[in-house]
């Protein structure tokens, strides 16, 4: 079988850009291949967090992959911490990158004009962390958001220089974008990424959001005064509610522009909003549900931090013999 890594950093609650990009996609993979989801902690003290807080979501977020029909008896899911080898292969990985090349990623360039001063070295590093992550596990495939495709081409290089340098090491992963959800826009500025750690929260829609907060939230969705649902890069919002709609109905853009033709946006968001809420509803239960059963959400990370630890620990292993470390 086939490889998926992929993961979400709990640096926030997770919103409906993080479900739709990733999160349903892994639900459709997972049959076919063998997974590791895992909750990437490392990657979200990037920016500072609050303990507390970044104990909560670590948590949710397992329960939320398990909702959403994520099955942890066929899947490893676990979390980036409790595998040191990601930290020491991002270490080894580090020297075999150049800051040029980080320094272009942009959504470090991004991330760091918000920043201002306090730029963590962590920051900046991310991309090879991520590498790492991917790299640890011979993935052959990477599930993620339009955003992350430059980070995914960047450690795809590392992988072939390594490869280069000694001898082949690394398999070289392919990411994997959705067609329609690739990039979920933000609903209060459809020109930029919907973002779990932005901060207006009319921008985005979190899984855990009442079905009143969605209805709310949809209706203030910033559209165009052209008044026709189409698919259109002249109407960013429309557009964006349009892809949204087609992620979770899998209609196509264009049977959705026919069903609304003639039709004003408020119908229009009202059914985009049903049609989340129909979505979400059951996920949020079950979230609830597991996040009453710590045991089990124990039982679980712990077990697939013990299948994780051992093939990362491989793969790690070949890496420092390569590079001629003595191994004890
Ligand atoms: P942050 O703002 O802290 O970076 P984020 O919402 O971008 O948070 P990540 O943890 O960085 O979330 O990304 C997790 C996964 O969700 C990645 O695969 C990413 O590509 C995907 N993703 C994030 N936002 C969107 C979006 N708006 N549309 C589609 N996919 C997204
Ligand atoms: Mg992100």
């Amino acid at each position: 079988k086939k490889v998926i890594f992929s993961g979400i950093k709990p640096s926030g609650d997770l919103t409906l850009g993080n479900y739709l990009g990733a999160i349903k996609n892994w639900v459709k993979l997972q049959d076919e291949y063998e997974s590791y989801f895992c909750v990437v902690d490392l990657h979200a003290i990037t920016v500072r967090q609050e303990p507390a807080l970044l104990r909560k979501r670590t948590l949710e977020i397992l329960a939320i992959y398990i909702a959403s029909g994520i099955d942890p008896e066929k899947n490893t899911l676990f979390i980036q911490s409790h595998v040191p080898a990601h930290c020491e292969a991002a270490w080894l990985l580090n020297c075999f990158t150049y800051m040029g090349e980080l320094s272009r990623m942009t959504q470090y360039k991004d991330k760091a004009k918000k920043l201002g001063e306090s730029i963590s070295a962590g920051l900046f590093n991310y991309p090879v962390l991520m590498a790492a992550d991917i790299l640890l596990y011979n993935t052959d495939l990477v599930p993620v958001g339009k955003d992350q495709k430059q980070h995914l081409e960047l450690a795809r290089d590392i992988a072939i220089r390594f490869n280069n340098l000694y001898s082949p090491t690394f398999k070289v992963p392919e990411a994997y974008i959705p067609e329609r959800a690739a990039k979920i826009m933000d609903l209060q500025d459809p020109s930029k990424k919907m973002s779990k750690s932005e901060d207006n929260p009319n921008g985005y829609i979190l899984i855990m959001d009442s079905p009143d907060v969605i209805r709310k939230k949809i209706s203030k969705a910033v559209t165009d005064t052209i008044g026709i649902v189409r698919y259109s890069d002249e109407q960013p919002g429309i557009k964006n509610l349009i892809n949204i709609l087609s992620a979770i109905t899998n209609l196509t853009p264009e049977e959705i522009e026919r069903k609304y033709q003639g039709c004003g946006y408020a119908q229009f968001k009202a059914d985009v909003a049903q049609a989340i809420i129909d979505e979400l509803t059951p996920i949020q239960n079950k979230v609830k549900e597991l996040l009453e059963d710590k045991l089990y959400l124990e039982s679980i990370y712990k077990k697939g931090a013990e299948k994780a630890n051992y093939i990362a620990n491989r793969t790690l292993r070949k890496m420092q013999r390569k590079i001629g470390f003595i191994l004890k």
